[in-house]
């Protein structure tokens, strides 16, 4: 297992792969088993200690996606999203929530760099870059809203329900946002907003810049999620939220200019879902070498053993199809679209199968709080849900694969 994880890594990946493997071995994996209680503390601001991001702030993996002349860390920018998808196994084999708050300061950060403005970059990625505790957000989904934005059906009856309309030099914001990654504690967030209601959404929605002590915005909860409960989930309302004009990101055609954090982000979230496969792996091989049962050790039982091939192949194929997928985005490859939403798909999957298997073999321990193996069943059934479904990642899909056929779902039969 180890060697496919190594096998074409440049020098730079290799050293940064291991200082986070350091990381992940020596704070994060002993936090997790020795605090395995602190998970369900309904405090969401006291679930990880600080000194954790601190600490993933010494090494470098926090500011991934800031550019090198406002202090992020710098990586090959031609493989850069093939260095994501490395750096987030490393830590979701850490713990899964711990690297969903990390990666977002990355997917935001490459979006920022793409479509704020210079003055916007000048004023606030120094400022990520100076507090180790700043967290980053990305707000689409509503309540009435999510899964169809994806296809999208462009009709305006389908468009976002979170209005945005300028009067003066301010944006006016009403509406609301949920399921949001740090939408709970981040300081920074990128709103979405219908700017022309008779428009289709794929021309109608605008994305804005919003700071977290901007007047009118609450945060109303923080959701109580099954699995990666080290990053707090929020839910975000809007009233008569003023946002100065020039905090405008992108005006009307804000949902294809998203392209560049989404593709990152499909490969940095089936990364991350890889990242828990090997964890229930590792665990895995760890306990059925030692576990006797019947007088042997459980490998040495067949039907463990297959299970255990099991696991191992489908971790190998969901590692073949991230790879090919990152270097397709990176190369900004045609079928790169295709590819990030297959290895997304794939590995959220196949992983939960992964984990599904790591439970069963622990028997009883596999369904005990204080075993930790349970969480990585938990921690993968997140997956099927995250950036989109299962199902509306197949139309995706296939909407990439036959743009002219498969393209319309909604609307007037063409
Ligand atoms: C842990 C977590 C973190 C998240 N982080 C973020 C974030 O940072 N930012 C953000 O904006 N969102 C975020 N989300 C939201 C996530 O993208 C949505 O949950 C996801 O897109 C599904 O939308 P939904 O929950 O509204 O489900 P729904 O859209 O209500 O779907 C319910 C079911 O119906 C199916 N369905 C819905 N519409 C269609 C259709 N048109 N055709 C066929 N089937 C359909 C779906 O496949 C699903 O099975 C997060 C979600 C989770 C769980």
């Amino acid at each position: 297992m180890m060697q496919t994880g190594d096998r074409g890594l440049s020098e730079e990946q290799r050293m940064m792969r291991d200082a986070c493997r350091a990381f992940v071995d020596d704070y994060v994996a002993p936090f997790i088993r020795d605090h395995w209680q602190r998970e369900w503390l309904m405090t969401p601001e006291e679930r990880l200690p600080s000194s954790i991001l601190e600490q993933a702030d010494r090494i470098g993996v926090r500011t991934l996606g800031i550019p090198e002349e406002f202090g992020g860390t710098p990586i090959e920018a031609a493989e850069e999203v093939q260095t994501f998808a490395i750096i987030a196994e490393e830590i979701a084999r850490g713990d899964s929530g711990l690297a969903d708050k990390l990666v977002q300061i990355w997917k935001v950060s490459v979006l920022l760099r793409n479509v704020a403005s210079r003055n916007l970059q000048e004023a606030w990625f120094p400022r990520i870059v100076a507090d180790p505790a700043f967290l980053l957000a990305h707000c689409l989904t509503e309540p009435r809203g999510a899964s169809d934005r994806w296809l999208p059906y462009n009709v305006p009856e389908a468009a976002m329900n979170t209005k945005a309309e300028l009067r003066g030099d301010r944006w006016i914001i009403n509406g609301r946002k949920q399921f949001i990654s740090n939408g709970y504690d981040a300081k920074l967030f990128v709103v979405y907003a219908n700017t022309d209601p008779r428009a289709g959404m794929l021309q109608g929605t605008s994305s804005f810049l919003v700071p977290r002590e901007t007047q009118g915005l609450t945060i109303q909860r923080c959701n109580e999620t099954m699995g990666g409960r080290f990053m707090n989930n929020g839910e975000i309302v809007f009233e008569d939220m003023a946002v100065p004009e020039d905090h405008l990101l992108v005006k009307g055609d804000a949902l294809s200019k998203a392209g560049v954090y989404f593709r990152p982000g499909k490969i940095i979230q089936a990364a991350k879902n890889l990242g828990v496969g090997v964890s229930a792996f590792e665990k895995t091989a760890e306990y059925v070498q030692n576990y006797v049962q019947g007088g042997r050790i459980l490998i040495k039982h067949q039907a463990v053993a297959l299970r255990v091939a099991d696991m191992a192949t489908r971790i190998a194929a969901v590692r073949a199809i991230l790879r090919e997928a990152s270097a397709a985005v990176d190369a900004n490859a045609a079928d790169a679209d295709a590819l990030c939403n297959m290895a997304k798909l794939f590995a959220s999957e196949e992983i939960f199968k992964v984990a599904q298997h790591a439970m069963e073999l622990h028997g009883g321990n596999g369904v005990m709080l204080d075993f930790g193996v349970e969480k990585l069943l938990r921690d993968a059934a997140i997956f099927l849900h995250m950036d989109g479904t299962t199902d509306v990642s197949k139309f995706k899909i296939v909407k990439a694969l036959f743009r002219e056929t498969a393209g319309a779902y909604a609307g007037p039969e063409t």
